[in-house]
């Protein structure tokens, strides 16, 4: 064997495998753009995608948009205007965005063009950037606020274009991804289109039980009971600051765990030790391998939990995992209990 001959890959490969680990697939790109939109205090946000989002994603909202100066540095790497240093990741991050890549990303790896016009100002702008090539600032024609689209997602990467499931699975997944935050922003209108389609559309009237109706429907809507947990007023830094939400009578329930939805300070998670204790809260009510429908919101001092893990995972571990557990248990059980929808084990006291 001849001995390795190593060199230092060009700054693009670097890049487009920098890329690989940020987009996967078309609901991560849908991901990081409505997190954009959250951040830029949307008020509506509207999503829609053609074959699954493997020929174009567009996300358009009403924020505070990106005037055309900055239009440039909003695609360039590392470049964000919601953190200064180390100091505010410490802080505990308020933004759901703060590294400053994802339409840097986006951008090699698919045909990006980001319009924008803050409100107030007379004219619009946008920029393109195709497979990591930036183009110049255009004026454009565009409504108040910003919207991004992204097309064929890639084009340029065929490795992970081929490793992409069916159109119905990769839209599937996009459909998770949004009503995930049209669930936890009950306050903003979050609509979803596919193909041409209407999926849903929330009102954003700020109920959550009226964005359950507009995502589930109103069988599973019907279903739901108002979890509203609060420590003890006498414990000072409790570990555990709220749990609301709701969640489903026991005999609606689906097969997979899809359904369970969980957001720590308003941030979509999956922690086992959530779904274990939601589930353990029904205390044998639900069928084998059934799972209800839950949208739990769990409230815990930023300092307590991570944030700052890789963009694509979404498991957090807490500072404060038992007292974390023990809360929602106790919260969905009692809601549970006030609606006569479970039977009490134990005396409680
Ligand atoms: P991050 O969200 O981590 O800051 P991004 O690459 O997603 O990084 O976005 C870069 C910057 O572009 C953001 O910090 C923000 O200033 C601006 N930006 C992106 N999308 C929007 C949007 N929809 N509305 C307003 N500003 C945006
Ligand atoms: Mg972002």
């Amino acid at each position: 064997m001849e001995p390795p001959n190593i060199e230092r890959l060009d700054e693009r490969t670097v890049q487009r495998i920098a890329a690989g680990e940020v987009v996967e697939r078309p609901a991560s790109v849908v991901k990081e753009l409505i997190e954009n939109s959250l951040d830029a205090g949307a008020t509506r946000v509207a999503v829609s995608a053609e074959a699954g989002g493997t020929e174009g994603i567009r996300v358009r909202d009403d924020g505070v948009g990106i005037p055309p100066d900055q239009l440039e540095a909003a695609v360039a790497e590392h470049a964000t205007s919601k953190i200064g240093d180390i100091e505010d990741l410490d802080h505990g991050v308020g933004t759901l965005g703060f590294r400053g890549e994802a339409l840097y990303t986006v951008g090699a790896v698919s045909r990006l063009t980001v319009r924008s016009r803050p409100p107030g100002a007379d004219a619009g702008a946008e920029i393109t950037v195709e497979g990591g090539d930036v183009g110049d600032v255009r004026p454009a024609g565009c409504p108040e606020g910003t919207t991004a689209e992204v097309d064929d997602l890639f084009y340029n990467t065929p490795a992970r274009k081929k490793f992409l499931k069916r159109i119905a699975t990769e839209f599937d997944r996009i459909n998770t991804v949004v009503t995930g935050y049209a669930l936890a922003n009950p306050d903003v209108a979050v609509s979803l289109e596919h193909d041409g389609r209407e999926t849903f559309a929330t009102e954003g009237n700020g109920d959550l039980r009226s964005a359950v109706l507009a995502v589930y429907g109103r069988e599973v809507a019907e279903a739901m009971v108002d979890v509203e947990w609060e420590p003890d007023s006498s414990t000072t830094d409790p570990p555990v600051r709220g749990v609301s939400g709701l969640v489903s009578h026991p005999e609606t329930t689906r097969s997979t765990r899809e359904y369970l939805a969980t957001y720590v300070n308003g941030r979509y998670v999956t922690a086992s030790a959530l779904r274990e204790a939601v589930l353990d809260a029904y205390g044998g009510q639900l069928a084998p391998d059934r799972y209800p429908f839950a949208v739990l919101f769990v409230e815990v001092p930023p300092g307590d939990v991570d944030v700052n893990v890789h963009p694509r995972k979404l498991e957090v571990r807490f500072d404060e995992e038992p007292a974390v557990r023990d809360a929602v248990e106790e919260a969905v059980e009692e809601a549970l209990l006030d609606h006569g929808l479970i039977r009490s084990t134990a005396p409680r006291g």
